[in-house]
């Protein structure tokens, strides 16, 4: 069990608190599924992207997936070794393409037919050859929130099955182009089945008939999406995830790559925050605390829910509350209508699930100063990053002050 209170005492809130031991449970439960065949999970650096949480999965074993150079650099940093290291996304800039290359990293994934034509060419530049691998949009429709779906035509992401097929042929007969790879990432948070085999399905097929003209790929990269427990979801069981994905692989002998983010921190991650005050307009009664949509932006974004501790001695009824930031918009909130008892100046709320797409989503919004993120390990707590000052926030505007 985490002392919150001693924590919110030591390092102050709002603070940010991942528990490393639960990060290593889900990152060796999911290995242990893969049990026997070459894999390699790629975290997905976006969902924390700081240096101590992607250290402590390289010292796992971890690769990292990785959506812009910085998130490259960080993973580098943290000690995750280049072979092990993949750069997604769909708008990559020449230079970041091009300290990709430098960098020699496992595979850059491809977007578009005009971000391969970029990628030979800087590669051309370079004289190297730049493995690649083409990300592929199977138009499957998740079953998630249409913010977070990814796998539909409707989606920014990959190209369609044609497209791509043209693309391996193409890079295929190109000097500075080794396809080594395919990818499809379908949508987060997913919590069936059904839709992440229908889309490997699609993918394998296309990986057989690239086969049958001699393309022949080594890496099939089912990207991230593996659902959470926010509240009583049935999630998807990490040895049923790879069983899915391994039947539809029959007769191609190829590493899986997965790309976790959400799975791997989001549950080892609380934010812990403090009630100011309480109040009560007209029926409604609101309990403000010292965290805002700037620390944690998911309720704000997505209407996400996440589970809300009172660490209160109140033994008085719970009744609906609204638990707001000081922002100043109407959509900073924690939690609408939620049960709490009574609260005092200073009791502490813990908000669960925060370990993904949390600190990372923060902002400097109303000049407000991103939180400090501690790390507990072995019953350890440490600081894994400063509270930042007023002054980080100013220090790049400062010099060009005028009397
Ligand atoms: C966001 C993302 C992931 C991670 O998604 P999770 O839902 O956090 O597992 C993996 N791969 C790609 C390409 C992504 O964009």
């Amino acid at each position: 069990m985490i002392d919150f209170k001693k924590l919110a005492k030591e390092y102050e809130t709002p603070l940010y608190v991942y528990d490393f031991d639960s990060m290593a449970t889900q990152y060796e439960e999911l290995k242990s599924a893969f049990r026997g065949r070459k894999s390699i999970i790629a975290y997905a650096v976006k969902a924390n992207s700081n240096l101590s949480v992607i250290r402590h999965f390289a010292k796992l074993g971890s690769g990292a997936d990785c959506v812009s150079i910085g998130e490259v650099r960080r993973a580098f940093l943290a000690g995750i070794p280049a072979y092990k290291i993949i750069f997604s996304g769909v708008g990559k800039s020449d230079d970041e393409i091009r300290e990709a290359i430098e960098r020699d990293i496992l595979y850059i994934n491809v977007e578009s037919e005009a971000e391969l034509g970029r990628v030979e060419l800087i590669a051309k530049e370079l004289d190297k050859v730049v493995r690649i691998s083409i990300r592929v949009n199977p138009n499957i429709d998740p079953k998630t929130h249409p913010y977070i779906s990814t796998g539909l035509h409707d989606n920014k992401f990959g190209v369609d099955l044609s497209t791509a097929k043209r693309m391996y042929i193409g890079a295929n007969n190109s000097k500075n182009l080794d396809p080594v790879g395919i990818h499809f990432h379908i949508g987060s948070q997913l919590t069936e089945l059904e839709p992440i085999y229908e889309a490997a399905v699609i993918v394998a097929d296309l990986v057989r008939s690239l086969e049958a003209i001699d393309i022949k790929l080594k890496f099939f990269d089912v990207g991230g999406g593996l659902g959470v427990k926010y509240d009583d979801e049935t999630t998807i069981r990490p040895y049923d995830y790879v069983q899915t994905i391994l039947s539809t692989l029959t007769a191609l002998d190829m590493t899986i790559l997965c790309e976790p983010g959400r799975f791997l921190t989001a549950n080892a991650g609380y934010f812990a925050t403090k009630v100011l005050y309480e109040k009560q307009n007209g029926e409604k009664r609101f309990v403000i605390v010292d965290g805002a949509m700037n620390d944690l932006l998911r309720p704000s974004l997505y209407n996400a829910y996440h589970k809300i501790e009172a660490l209160t001695e109140s033994k008085a009824k719970k009744r609906a509350v609204d638990i707001v930031g000081p922002v100043c918009e109407s959509g900073d909130f924690f939690a609408k209508d939620y049960p709490l008892p009574p609260l005092e100046h200073n009791d502490l709320l813990i908000v669960r699930s925060a370990g993904a797409y949390g600190f990372g989503m923060g902002s400097n919004y109303n000049t407000r100063r991103k939180s400090a993120e501690v790390a507990v390990e072995n019953g350890k707590a440490r600081v894994i990053r400063k509270r930042e000052s007023f002054e980080d926030l100013i220090a790049l505007e400062q010099e060009f002050l005028e009397d």
